[in-house]
Formats: C-alpha cells, structure tokens, sequence
C-alpha cells in the first residue's frame, strides 16, 4: 500500500478514470476518490457501480480540495473543462491529463492553469476497444508504460510524485518530449486504428461481399485486425483532428509501402514479397 495523494479528482469517467479508480483503490493510492462527467447517465452509473468515494454533479465540485486533478475527457474537451475547474483548485495541487495527444493538450489546457497549481502531460499506453465507467479493470495499467511529458520549468517534486502515482497504479514511466509523443503515438497507435476502420469501412462498401459474410466468416486476419474499430468514435475523432501532422506524415509513409507492395504483387516480385514480410516478422517477434 502507497498513499501518494490524499484527495484524487477523476473529470470524465469512462475506461481510463474507472481503470484508474479501480488501480487506486488495489494499491490504496489515494485516501479519497471523487469524479464527475458530464453525461448524467455515466454519473448515475458510476454511483451505482460505487467507482468513486462521491460522485458529484459539477467539475467544481468534484475538484474541491483535491492534491491531484485527473482529466481523462477526450483530447477536444480538454480546454473546456480545465477552463471550467481553475477558479477551484487548491493551491499546490497538480493536474494531470491522460489524452492521447500531448502538443494539443498542452495547448488548450496550459493557459487555465492557474500560478503555484502543477501540469504535468501524461498518456498511458494502455486502453481497450470498450468505452464507459464499467469498461474499467485495476490491472490495465500494469506493467505497461505511462508516457510522461512535463513542460519546460515543470516542478521537479510535482513531475517525481506523478511518476510514483502512476507507478502505484502498476505501470512503468518514460519521459517524452512533447513533439516526439505525438509522433510515437501516431506510429504505434494512431495509424493502426485508422487502417483498422477502414479495414471494416471497406469490407462493409463491398458490394460483392456481403455484410453478413463478412461476420460469418470474420477469421483471425480480420477478426484479430479489426478488434480495435470497436474503440470510441468520439476519442478518435478527436484524436485525428488533433494530432493532423503527425498522422498525415505517418500515413504518407504507410501509403507509399502499400503501393510498393502494391507493385510486388503486380508484377509477381516474389522475392519482395518475401523479403519484406521476414524483415517485418522479425521486428513483430520482437513485440510481447
Ligand atoms: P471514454 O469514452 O470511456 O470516457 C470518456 C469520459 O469523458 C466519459 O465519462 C464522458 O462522459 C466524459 N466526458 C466527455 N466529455 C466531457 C466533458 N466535456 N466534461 C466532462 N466529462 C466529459 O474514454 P476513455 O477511453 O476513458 O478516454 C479518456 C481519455 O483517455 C481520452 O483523452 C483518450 O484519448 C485517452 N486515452 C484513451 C485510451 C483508450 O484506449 N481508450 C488509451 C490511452 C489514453
């Protein structure tokens, strides 16, 4: 058991904040839990299903008083509600947010932050295809990596004890800068959702392959592909609209290798082909 903070905020309270309410209270993490969001019926849930000490019907209220702010929103409401918290937070506090583009939030919400309150960037890389204050489970952060990106000047103390708090709740932590994040993450995250709905949004504008064909008889390439198009459509939106140069330079990328294996297959280039997929399955055997 490691107390880090005494009273935690939870703003939003879909799969990361109930992931994080449940890790918190494995690891007695935090003395008191609050949260709220915005939609009456995640909050009446969220009571129901006891995921927080209290669950309040304001962002401002939910702040009070609290050591550590958690915004986990989507990436686009970010501004909106560290707008609508600053008057409320206790001086020395520190704010975190968990979205999935870091330049973006660092933008919108940086300026409400208000002088002698802590903002330390952080995204864990960790998540699943469900959405809502029941998706969450206490061991979705362990062992898997919380990218940290504290801002120029941060407050060492602040940035160490937010590095403890996730590591509390299971997870490793790496620094990151700013610019650098968003490219990563376009890499490993942002793009494959992307492929991933359009892989369902082509099999679905097939006319020749039916809908129902398509499920029946889903086998493990496009079944094991897909899984992630189930995700939120509301945090990806956001997630594209946010982070744009980074996934259109990473999609330029992806582009150019599909026409090139494009080519291969058209002109029978076997050799290609193969050499291809050996270098790819070697750098995939890499990945647990
Ligand atoms: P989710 O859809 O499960 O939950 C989002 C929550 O935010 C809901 O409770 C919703 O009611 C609330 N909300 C939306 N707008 C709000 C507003 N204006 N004010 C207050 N509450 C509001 O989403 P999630 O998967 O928990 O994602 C939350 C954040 O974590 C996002 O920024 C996302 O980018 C990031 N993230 C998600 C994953 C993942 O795999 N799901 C992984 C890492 C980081």
């Amino acid at each position: 058991m490691a107390q880090i903070y005494g009273k935690v905020a939870l703003i939003g309270l879909g799969l990361i904040a109930s992931s994080m309410a449940h890790a918190m209270r494995r690891g007695g993490v935090a003395a008191e839990i609050s949260g709220y969001a915005r939609s009456q019926a995640t909050r009446d849930t969220a009571r129901r299903i006891q995921l927080c000490d209290t669950v309040c019907d304001s962002a401002e209220a939910a702040v009070e008083g609290a050591d550590l702010i958690v915004l986990a929103v989507p990436v686009g409401a970010m501004g909106v509600v560290a707008e609508a918290i600053a008057p409320h937070l206790k001086p020395g506090a520190t704010v975190i947010d968990v979205g999935s583009v870091k330049a973006a939030v660092v933008e919108a919400v940086g300026p409400h932050v208000p002088d002698g309150v802590h903002f330390v960037p952080t995204h864990p890389m960790a998540g699943t295809e469900h959405s809502g204050p029941e998706a969450g489970f206490a061991s979705l952060f362990d062992n898997r990596w919380t990218l940290i990106v504290p801002p120029d000047g941060a407050d060492r103390a602040a940035v160490e004890r937010v590095e403890a708090y996730w590591q509390a709740l299971g997870a490793n932590c790496e620094r990151m800068e700013v610019t650098h994040h968003d490219l990563v993450c376009a890499v490993v995250s942002h793009i494959p959702h992307l492929i991933a709905y359009t892989m369902v949004g082509v099999a679905d504008d097939l006319s020749r392959v039916s809908d129902q064909e398509v499920i029946k008889f889903s086998a493990a390439g496009f079944r094991d592909f897909t899984r992630i198009a189930a995700s939120d459509p509301t945090m990806w939106r956001d997630v594209f609209l946010t982070n744009k140069e980074a996934t259109l330079e990473m999609l330029g990328r992806f582009t150019e290798e599909l026409f090139a294996l494009q080519r291969a297959i058209r002109t029978g280039d076997g050799e290609e082909l193969f050499d291809y997929f050996t270098r790819t399955r070697a750098i995939r055997r890499g990945i647990i």
